[in-house]
């Protein structure tokens, strides 16, 4: 008999726990305490959110540990790891969602708002059917400014040169 490790661990918890058992990893309680802060979580967490979570939680775990947790939690499918050109990675919990969802990434406050779209599906279906390609999945990401910072007046530079038939 396996002694329950600590009192409320989540379902997700529980099965990354199984996960680690698997491939011969030990169950540590540091490890627990990352996951369930991802898991308890319905935003997309950079490694500094975790660590701020973590402590406002009373628990005082080294990056190191963290992004070793975040390596193993991705590698288990039970996390998704997303790069939205900030310099640094963002977490998210895979299910406690719907597996494809789309982002809309705010480029001056950092927000990223989900969204779902039956056309987008539709499409990629379509496009992949024109070329004979099995798609398996597909990310879409649409940078720019949420509506809170257009409301106050933000603005963004300019990326370069835009096409020179349109500046005519
Ligand atoms: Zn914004
Ligand atoms: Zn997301």
């Amino acid at each position: 008999m396996i002694p329950p490790a600590t009192t409320a661990v989540s379902p997700f918890v529980r099965l990354f726990g199984r996960y680690l058992r698997e491939h011969g990893l030990p169950v540590t309680p540091q490890r627990q305490a990352v996951a369930e802060v991802v898991f308890s979580s319905t935003e997309h967490l950079s490694v500094d959110d975790i660590e701020r979570k973590l402590r406002e939680g009373g628990e005082r775990i080294g990056k190191a540990t963290i992004y070793r947790t975040l390596d193993l939690l991705v590698r288990s499918k039970l996390v998704a790891e997303r790069d939205f050109n900030e310099g640094f990675k963002r977490y998210e919990h895979r299910l406690s969602r719907q597996p494809e969802h789309e982002h809309l990434i705010c480029q001056r406050c950092g927000g990223v708002t989900e969204f779902k779209s039956e056309e987008i599906q539709a499409i990629q279906v379509h496009i992949a059917g024109r070329f004979g390609f099995r798609p398996t999945r597909h990310k879409l990401e649409i940078y720019g400014l949420c509506a809170s910072c257009i409301a106050v007046g933000a603005d963004l530079p300019s990326e370069g040169l835009t096409c020179p038939i349109e500046t005519v």
